[in-house]
């Protein structure tokens, strides 16, 4: 489905990014990941990729800086000579009443969340146009659309990521260039672990299957948006969130 694609995943060393990226490697596409701090667990996937015969690499890059996005598009031409798929998947989260939030949880989150996605779209369209073929995939959240207490920083970065998805689906079309968003629901990732027993039960208790999602369905959708079944689907928004988002 994408074997020999050149695919570029932010945020790929832990959680939803690092189960994209090894999904993407093992159905044969070439990947690079960046993470921001995690050495060791980038290096620990690079092992994981020489060990099965795949050809995954990483780079730290902080994705909320156009600089670094800019050099993250161009290890993965110089590697590789093209780039075919990009999943903006690196995010943060800040939580707290608005009342409490300061400036720098509000930006911070911003940043790294919805300042990253132009950042690594603006980079990565230049070769995508002039190949006439890219797939963008870009991670949101339910809550970007149902909203959620406590996190006006982040519902306002994933309710931008839609926004810039269709923007953006509308610009590229007709380069053959789509641009899709996948919006999790309560995946069990570090992102996630901080909730404690009750809250957990909680929010199950909403979700009409039942059970939290793991990474992998997340990847899943990921990889569908990547291959030719997705050829002729551009600027949506599919929620894979276990039916909380009907
Ligand atoms: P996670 O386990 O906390 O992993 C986050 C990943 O993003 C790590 O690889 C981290 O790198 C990287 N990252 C964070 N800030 C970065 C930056 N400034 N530059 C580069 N990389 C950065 O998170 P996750 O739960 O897998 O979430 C992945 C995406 O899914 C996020 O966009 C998140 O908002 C979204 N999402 C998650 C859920 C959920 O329930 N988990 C639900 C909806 C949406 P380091 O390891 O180096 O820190």
């Amino acid at each position: 489905m994408i074997k020999d694609k050149v695919a570029l995943v932010t945020g790929g060393t832990r959680g939803i990014g690092k189960s994209i990226a090894q999904t993407f490697a093992t159905n044969g596409a070439k990947v690079i990941f960046t993470y921001h701090s995690s050495a060791l667990a980038a290096n620990e996937i690079e092992q994981w990729g020489k060990e099965n015969n795949y050809e995954i690499f990483g780079i730290q890059a902080d994705a909320s800086k156009f600089a670094d996005a800019e050099k993250s598009i161009s290890f993965t031409l110089e590697k590789f000579g093209r780039l075919d798929i990009l999943v903006n998947n690196a995010g943060i989260t800040r939580d707290n009443l608005l009342l409490r939030m300061s400036e720098e949880e509000f930006d911070s989150v911003i940043s790294a969340n919805l300042k990253s996605v132009f950042n690594y779209t603006k980079c990565a369209v230049r070769s995508m146009i002039s190949q006439k073929f890219g797939r963008i995939i870009n991670i949101s959240s339910v809550v970007g659309i149902s909203g959620n207490p406590g996190q006006a920083n982040y519902v306002s970065a994933k309710a931008g990521v839609i926004g810039f998805t269709k923007s953006v689906a509308k610009e590229l079309a007709s380069r053959n260039i789509t641009v899709n968003a996948v919006a999790p629901g309560f995946i069990e990732t570090d992102m996630t672990k901080k909730l404690n027993e009750k809250q957990k039960e909680a929010i199950i208790s909403v979700i009409p299957l039942k059970k939290i999602g793991s990474p992998e369905v997340i990847a899943k959708a990921a990889l569908f948006f990547a291959s030719e079944n997705a050829d002729y689907i551009t600027g949506q928004v599919l929620c894979v969130d276990g039916g909380m988002t009907m």
